[in-house]
């Protein structure tokens, strides 16, 4: 099945070939609050051929001095929204921005990572899996497991 998504003013538009809503986790460090300009960025990583984008999507890489690890982001020259991004970390998959999903409602963070730059009036239900910073991999896989 696939799930539709794409920018503030339509000008790109994505499908998601997936089974289900994609696993979504959300990140509170201060580079996500400044892309979002929010709290915090909601994330789903990818296989990238599974990530249809349609429409002038730009892409961009920010200088070398900005990013630990090089990334390519994907968006809308014309308003501005970021869709998703790829990093050289985990070649393949795309990191895509949840809340340009359609169907972004019905999406619940299965973790939630750098909490320790989280806005400190956000608030969580205890059994939801938290870290300081950023997991390991298998950290992660473990908490996510355990849903
Ligand atoms: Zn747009
Ligand atoms: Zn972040």
């Amino acid at each position: 099945m696939t799930f539709a998504g794409g920018c503030r003013c339509g000008a790109v538009r994505y499908e998601l070939d997936s089974e289900e809503l994609p696993l979504t986790y959300a990140c509170h460090c201060l580079d996500c609050q400044t892309w979002s300009g929010s709290g915090f960025l909601l994330h789903a990583m990818v296989p990238e051929d599974t990530l249809k984008i349609s429409g002038e999507a730009v892409r961009l890489r920010l200088p070398a001095d900005a990013e630990a690890m090089p990334s390519e982001h994907i968006g809308c020259a014309a308003c501005l929204t970021r869709i998703a991004n790829t990093n050289s970390a985990i070649p393949g998959m795309a990191v895509l921005k949840v809340g340009t999903l359609d169907r972004s409602n019905e999406v619940t963070p299965a973790a939630h990572i750098w909490m320790s730059r989280a806005q400190p009036w956000i608030t969580l239900d205890e059994n939801t899996p938290i870290f300081e910073e950023t997991p390991s991999p298998e950290a992660f896989a473990e908490a996510i497991a355990g849903e």
